[in-house]
């Protein structure tokens, strides 16, 4: 396959949460392909980041929680003192906690609350005061679940989901006057340890299978799929692009609705 490249990108620093695994990784590495400077965010698998940061020169590690604002300021404090500017957010940091609704597990639900919507609002709060100079590009990680797709026991992360979609249109509202694009991706099943995690490998190929039969392409998406489109949104091959929500999925048939 040929790959095009970004050339812009090799001008700007560009800050992934939830960087050490997953989709967050796989973007990481897609940035920093392109020449991107990256700052890659972790929380807990420090062996996994300082790897990242081994094989990747162009990628420096900075931990913190996302959904704790101090720890969010240190870590854009950070960042800016070492790299100089931030021009791309990737908000990416997520969690996936499988309930059925009726099952209403509060500290659940918080978690995947705190970090995957506060954890995209504390991010954005912090590095503004910075990207407001220079103008940027914001990338929130949803997902289709939060559009509407059915799958058992993903009614409340989908809510999740779908705020940050509706922070993502708001803000392309309140930023575009400084040149601030705001754009989300709402990625479909993706095998990582979100996923998958935990589980035998014959219910990983059933849930391969599951989600295969559940799109139009009869296939599903790699994790570098998914980091292709973050860094087109992420480049200035999208500067007239914003409050999008660019759904990658296959072509899920699976929808509760038409709408979004
Ligand atoms: P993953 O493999 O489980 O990776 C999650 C990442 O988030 C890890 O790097 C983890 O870092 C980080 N993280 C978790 N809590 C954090 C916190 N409090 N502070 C900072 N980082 C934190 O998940 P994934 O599949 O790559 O998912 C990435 C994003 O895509 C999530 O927002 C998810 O909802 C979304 N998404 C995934 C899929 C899918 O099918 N995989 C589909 C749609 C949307 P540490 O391990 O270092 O804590």
């Amino acid at each position: 396959m040929m790959f095009m490249q970004f050339e812009d990108l090799k001008e700007k620093v560009v800050l992934v949460t939830g960087a050490s695994r997953g989709l967050g990784k796989a973007m990481a590495v897609e940035f920093s392909r392109h020449g991107a400077q990256v700052a890659a965010n972790y929380n807990a698998s420090s062996e996994k980041a300082q790897q990242l940061k081994e094989d990747n020169p162009g990628i420096e590690i900075f931990k913190a929680d996302v959904s704790d604002r101090k720890q969010v300021r240190w870590m854009v404090n950070s960042i800016i003192k070492s790299m100089g500017r931030i021009d791309v957010i990737v908000n990416n940091a997520g969690v996936w906690k499988l309930q059925a609704f009726e099952e209403f597990d509060e500290v659940a639900f918080e978690m995947m609350w705190r970090i995957n919507l506060l954890g995209a609002i504390y991010t954005t709060l912090e590095v503004l005061p910075y990207m407001k100079k220079n103008g940027g590009s914001i990338i929130n990680i949803a997902s289709n679940a939060g559009i509407g797709t059915a799958a058992n026991g993903t009614t409340l992360y989908a809510i999740t989901k779908a705020s940050l979609i509706m922070l993502t249109k708001r803000l392309a509202f309140e930023l575009g006057s400084y040149n601030i694009r705001v754009n989300a991706i709402a990625p479909g099943w993706t095998k990582t340890d979100l996923t998958v995690g935990g589980r035998s490998s014959d219910e990983i190929k059933e849930l391969e299978s599951y989600f295969r039969s559940r799109s139009e392409l009869r296939a599903i998406g790699s994790p570098e799929d998914i980091a292709r489109l973050a860094v087109y949104l992420g480049s200035d091959y999208s500067r007239f692009m914003t409050g999008q929500v660019l759904v990658i999925d296959g072509g899920r048939i699976d929808n509760l609705s038409h709408s979004i």
